[in-house]
């Protein structure tokens, strides 16, 4: 089959044929038909987040179960998944407290880019195995993964639109009704509006938010932003001050939320900056590793919170379904964010379009 490898950051993924092992206990092989193509993967494409290699990359993935293995019994052959970048064990304390997207597994799955539990790799090329980004690998024909890293949906939503709720969708919706936990007639600024700050703007929507301001740098992306439901758009190259005109919108307070999905560190001082005493400040995008923010303290005193989210505080196998049953009953338009799609062969081509802000969201269609 092929697949999409990085050798090294900053190099091209290459597109080459590799073989894929049968899928072990409690594990499924997917037939892929849609990837999202995500910043995230870029982030480790660049180097600016660790990442083992060789590794095939893509983690909004949308398919057919192809294979079980032993000991499966969430899906069967057949079911139509969508992969969740946040893998989730099903025991560890957090699981069970019921927020699964901090589960302790999680973070190993995403540095050590294997499948969960160091159950090891299925793609390779002779003897050479291939990571997985996120125990996933989805920019290939076929992946094995975890079955609790897929949630079922139903066959016939179309997967090259809900495969965006594998990741950057389920971001920024959750970061506005679930993190935020937005109240009809709040206000609410969002920096930074592609794939996830558009998904926040849809949150904020749904849970009836009152005064929606979009930042961004890009025009496009802000007409989008209005079309979505933002009141207000800020490009911050035909304004001095973001955070002033902010506050001018906000009654001279500030916001009562803001949710960061820029992914830049002084974007997050920003946000920060841009809420009211006693309002919340959510950070979603995904800054460098090595990057550092500063807020004065006296800034806590005012009762300001800031707080981060893992892929919205989903809990995947009640959302994703809930979610698609919206798109597909016309409530929630995700399928406006996706602009362009590419081949599997076209990858790179997809992260230029992206890098150059020619595309909201692509998706590469297999
Ligand atoms: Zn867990
Ligand atoms: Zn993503």
């Amino acid at each position: 089959m092929k697949a999409a490898i990085l050798y090294e950051p900053n190099t091209p993924l290459k597109i080459e044929d590799v073989e894929i092992d049968d899928p072990q206990a409690n594990e499924i092989m997917i037939k892929l038909e849609a990837v999202g193509v995500c910043h995230t993967d870029l982030s480790f494409m660049k180097g600016e987040m660790p990442i083992p290699t060789p590794i095939v990359v893509g983690h909004e993935g949308c398919g057919i179960v192809e294979k079980v293995g032993p000991g499966v019994t969430s899906v069967q052959p057949g079911d139509k998944v969508v992969s969740m970048v946040a893998f989730s064990c099903g025991i560890c304390r957090y699981c069970a407290e019921g927020r699964p997207t901090l589960c302790l597994e999680y973070l190993n799955v995403m540095m050590m880019a294997e499948l969960p539990f160091f159950a090891g790799k299925r793609v390779h090329k002779g003897d050479q195995y291939m990571n997985q980004l996120f125990g996933l690998g989805s920019f290939a024909e076929y992946c094995v993964v975890h079955e609790r890293a897929v949630v079922k949906i139903q066959n016939d939503a179309p997967s090259d639109v809900v495969c965006l709720l594998g990741c950057g969708v389920t971001t920024g919706i959750g970061a506005a009704t679930n993190t935020a936990k937005v109240r009809p007639g709040e206000s609410v600024v969002v920096y930074g509006v592609g794939g996830v700050g558009l998904s926040a703007v849809m949150g904020a929507k749904l849970a009836g938010a009152g005064n929606i301001i979009a930042v961004a740098r890009s025009q496009n992306k802000l007409d989008m932003a209005k079309e979505l439901g933002a009141d207000h758009v800020i490009n911050p190259r035909e304004v001095d001050d973001p955070v002033a005109r902010v506050k001018e919108l906000t009654g001279g307070m500030g916001a009562d939320v803001a949710i960061e999905a820029a992914g830049v560190a002084s974007v997050i001082e920003q946000s920060f900056a841009s809420i009211h005493n006693g309002g919340r400040c959510i950070v979603a995008g995904m800054a460098p590793m090595t990057a550092t923010t500063s807020f004065a303290p006296f800034e806590f005193l005012l009762g300001k919170t800031i707080k981060g989210t893992v892929q919205g505080d989903i809990v995947s196998s009640i959302d994703v379904p809930r979610l698609v049953d919206m798109y597909m009953a016309g409530k929630l338009p995700i399928d406006k964010l996706i602009t362009k799609s590419f081949s599997l062969d076209q990858v790179n081509e997809a992260f230029e379009a992206m890098e150059n802000k020619e595309v909201l969201r692509s998706v590469i269609k297999i």
